[in-house]
């Protein structure tokens, strides 16, 4: 139990810094998969470029945060894990903890608010894992995590202000730099920032010359919002189909606010239309499925001025957890669309 504490501390001074990203590579090896980047053939077309797609969506979690959280709990000391882990997250977050846990036979523990639809917390406790459900937020239930690391000597697994967490996510940007070396753009959904301060962090000292451009929805996205204050700010949650981006950077942002600030080129907006149609996009051009927030990229390379991205550029696809229903319905309704789309960049490839 003093070693949880201990190591925490200990780790909360330090900054993220490529060497460490190195070592978390080392350290994830067994946890995490390098994953393809696939040549976007219908993308480059309408791009005029060569444009690429990250599939971490492949990770056995379907998402990419395995990343961070396990480098987090992996470079704990042998005695700083051992009661277990605790967090708050019923999304990929939650999801990948849980298999970290299961994966070292230690216990996880996964604090929801009583808003939290029933069909999720079944599906948690299925998982194998505890749920403790508790208060009528999200802040409510980041304070019972906070409490149950205290009382039960936990590792609190924090997927916004621990070093570990940012520099195990860089490891998406090692791979991305060594596969694709004259990248000119890498493009990355962005909610608290942990991903792409842990990219921008690796890609700026790798290759300066590489623009890293962020890519939210455009209601209730707080790093956006708080980047226009200058300063980390609450915003009010809007429903979204890029869910996994929704939530705070939190008021006590300790490094990705900052980090984002000074590493990231271009922030850009997409709204639920062109989020919901480079979903269909995905499925139908790419025969991929992707949720909201992986599409988000895409809707950004389709929707937004093209002079942002230059030739060369990687779309990180985070995740693939989106509701089948969904995905059905998104598909029928923008079908016709994509059609069109394809056909268009197929017309001016060949003029
Ligand atoms: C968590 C998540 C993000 C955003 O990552 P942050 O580090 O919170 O910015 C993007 N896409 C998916 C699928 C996620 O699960």
């Amino acid at each position: 139990m003093p070693g949880t504490r201990a190591a925490k501390t200990h780790r909360q001074g330090l900054k993220p810094r490529v060497v460490d990203v190195y070592h978390a590579r080392r350290r994830i090896e067994s946890l995490v998969r390098r994953t393809p980047l696939r040549v976007s053939a219908p993308m480059s077309r309408l791009a005029g470029g060569d444009v690429r797609l990250k599939l971490d969506s492949f990770q056995d979690t379907r998402a990419f945060k395995l990343r961070g959280t396990g480098n987090a709990v992996l470079s704990l000391d042998a005695s700083g894990a051992r009661s277990g882990l605790v967090t708050y997250s019923t999304g990929n977050h939650g999801r990948a903890m849980v298999h970290v846990a299961r994966r070292l036979g230690l216990p996880a523990v996964v604090c929801v608010s009583r808003r939290v639809p029933a069909a999720k917390v079944s599906a948690l406790r299925s998982s194998g894992c505890e749920v403790v459900i508790e208060g009528e937020s999200q802040d409510d239930a980041v304070a019972v995590a906070r409490r149950l690391e205290r009382e039960r000597g936990l590792f609190f697994v924090d997927p916004v202000n621990d070093p570990a967490f940012i520099c195990g996510h860089g490891t998406l940007g090692l791979e991305i730099v060594e596969d694709f070396p004259d990248v000119d753009t890498v493009v990355v959904p962005v909610s608290g920032g942990a991903l792409i301060a842990g990219i921008a962090l690796v890609v700026k000292h790798l290759c300066p010359r590489v623009r890293v451009v962020g890519v939210s929805m455009d209601r209730g996205a707080a790093m956006h919002a708080s980047l226009v204050a200058g300063r980390p700010v609450e915003v009010e949650e809007a429903d979204s189909l890029a869910d996994s981006l929704q939530g705070g950077i939190g008021l006590d942002n300790r490094y990705t606010f900052d980090m984002t600030r000074r590493l990231v080129d271009e922030f850009v907006l997409v709204d639920e239309t062109a989020i919901g149609r480079a979903i269909g996009f995905a499925f139908l051009r790419e025969r991929l499925v992707l949720e909201g927030a992986a599409a988000a990229p895409i809707a950004a390379l389709l929707y937004r001025d093209r002079g942002l991205f230059g030739k060369r550029v990687a779309l990180v696809a985070t995740g693939a957890m989106i509701d089948t229903g969904l995905l059905r319905n998104l598909v029928a309704r923008h079908a016709a669309h994509v059609d069109e789309l394809a056909q268009s960049s197929r017309g001016c490839h060949e003029s």
